[in-house]
């Protein structure tokens, strides 16, 4: 079964109102195992709202979210929620670590609340720290990181609980060229090194022809860029 499958989804905001709008339109994606997608559309296309659907944190108005080949539809939140922790992970534009903790800690966290003992939790940290280069500024607290550093972090965090699908959007929006291409470089190497599947949303072309397939999301549909 892919990892993902989604199926003719149809998302619309504000239905009835006058400032109704129908962001999906029949948007279809396949992602295959150890895949790792771009997608590529100007802002407003409706990238977020395809990714929140994708990671079950918002429902479409039709259409199928098959997660490793189980249908999501209507399955009770309790369930959604126990995929989603386990089953995706989330890298944003903004980095969202918690600013009081250490980037360790922010790593730790989460796999505790999955049920994690400790020791183990801030091994898999560590261990996930070293693998993006950024072994030493385990102690520090996100402020006194650089925003590359800081977006690394996320890209770790995402992962620590072992997801099979990581979520991007515009993971590398908030940096510099040169930035950007270093922890571009850094995610998508763990998530080949992990066999890990990937829908990465970004504006950067040269970042989308990186990946194993370009889509592009227009009128509400996914084509090939
Ligand atoms: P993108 O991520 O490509 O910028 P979004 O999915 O965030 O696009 O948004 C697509 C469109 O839907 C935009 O016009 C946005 O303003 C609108 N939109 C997104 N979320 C909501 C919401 N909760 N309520 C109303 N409109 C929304
Ligand atoms: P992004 O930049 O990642 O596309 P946005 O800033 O568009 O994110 O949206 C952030 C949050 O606000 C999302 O959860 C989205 O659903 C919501 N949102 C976006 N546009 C609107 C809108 N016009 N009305 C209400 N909520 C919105």
């Amino acid at each position: 079964d892919p990892v993902l499958h989604l199926d003719r989804i149809e998302k619309a905001y504000n239905r009835g109102l006058p400032n109704e709008i129908h962001v999906l339109r029949g948007a279809s994606l396949t992602v295959a195992r150890g895949e790792i997608v771009a997608l590529v559309a100007p802002s407003g296309a409706g990238k977020s709202t395809l990714l929140h659907i994708a990671g079950l944190l918002d429902t479409p108005d039709a259409g199928r979210v098959l997660i490793g080949g189980e249908d999501m539809t209507g399955k009770p939140d309790r369930q959604r929620t126990r995929l989603r922790r386990d089953g995706v992970g989330f890298v944003y534009q903004f980095h969202h670590l918690l600013p009081e903790f250490s980037a360790l800690e922010n790593l730790v966290l989460p796999q505790l609340a999955n049920g994690a003992p400790r020791t183990e939790a801030e091994a898999r940290g560590q261990e996930l720290l070293d693998s993006v280069g950024i072994a030493k500024r385990a102690s520090h607290r996100p402020a006194a990181l650089s925003g590359g550093e800081q977006q690394r972090v996320a890209v770790c965090r995402a992962l620590a609980n072992r997801p099979r699908l990581l979520l991007a959007d515009e993971p590398t929006g908030n940096l510099d060229p040169e930035t950007s291409d270093q922890v571009f470089a850094a995610l998508t190497a763990l998530v080949r090194d992990t066999g890990l599947s990937a829908v990465i949303a970004t504006h950067n072309l040269d970042l989308a022809a990186r990946m194993d397939r370009q889509l592009r999301l227009d009128q509400g549909v996914l084509r090939a860029l």
